[in-house]
């Protein structure tokens, strides 16, 4: 009998609602998957609830129901999770597999981070606070992960791809969610002040 994982299914985490996007590919051959990175995201921005983001990373959404669409119109993107106001986690790509979350990115010394790490999405909006069901789900998930994969660091798309994003932003409290993991400091990105500290 093969073993079977209480909590993973394969790359897929069984407690998270699945929905599988087509927007992902094969990491290289040796690939190290120690990197989580979180971003923020929400469809229109700023508008919570919907159900636009799913339909993002399922290349469903109407470009047409929303002028700001038009920004992003054709975009094939997809997250490996997704987590909503309410702590609610959605998984659309195998942890195993590469998502395209990343874009060009460069850390911890190495390039194209897609490759390499684990992508996060928050549900929320650069520079806005986010809720503590959230930071609960999200410390859970980083736990998880760190389970089955060699995680190093955790680090904002504003980290890994400085100068072109900005996500989650200055409203993402980085030493909060580094107190409930058990990773030191060095696995986080040098922290600017956070917002709760202000
Ligand atoms: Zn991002």
């Amino acid at each position: 009998m093969p073993h079977s994982h209480p909590d993973w299914d394969g790359g897929w985490l069984r407690q998270a609602i699945r929905l599988p996007s087509p927007n992902f590919g094969p990491r290289p051959a040796q690939a190290c998957i120690d990197l989580i990175v979180v971003h923020s995201i929400s469809l229109p921005p700023g508008q919570y609830g919907g159900n636009a983001v799913q339909e993002l990373f399922t290349n469903r959404l109407d470009w047409d129901a929303h002028p700001y669409y038009q920004q992003i119109r054709g975009l094939e993107v997809s997250s490996h999770f997704y987590i909503r106001r309410n702590g609610e986690l959605w998984q659309f790509v195998s942890a195993d597999d590469r998502a395209w979350h990343a874009g060009q990115s460069h850390y911890r010394g190495r390039d194209n981070c897609n490759d390499d790490s684990i992508g996060v999405e928050l549900e929320g909006l650069e520079g806005e606070i986010f809720e503590s069901a959230q930071y609960d789900a999200l410390s859970v998930l980083c736990r998880m992960l760190a389970h089955r994969y060699p995680i190093a660091h955790v680090a904002g798309h504003e980290h890994i791809a400085p100068g072109r994003k900005q996500d989650p932003g200055p409203g993402f409290d980085w030493p909060r969610l580094q107190s409930r993991l058990d990773l030191p400091s060095r696995c986080f990105p040098q922290f600017t002040t956070p917002l709760r500290g202000q």
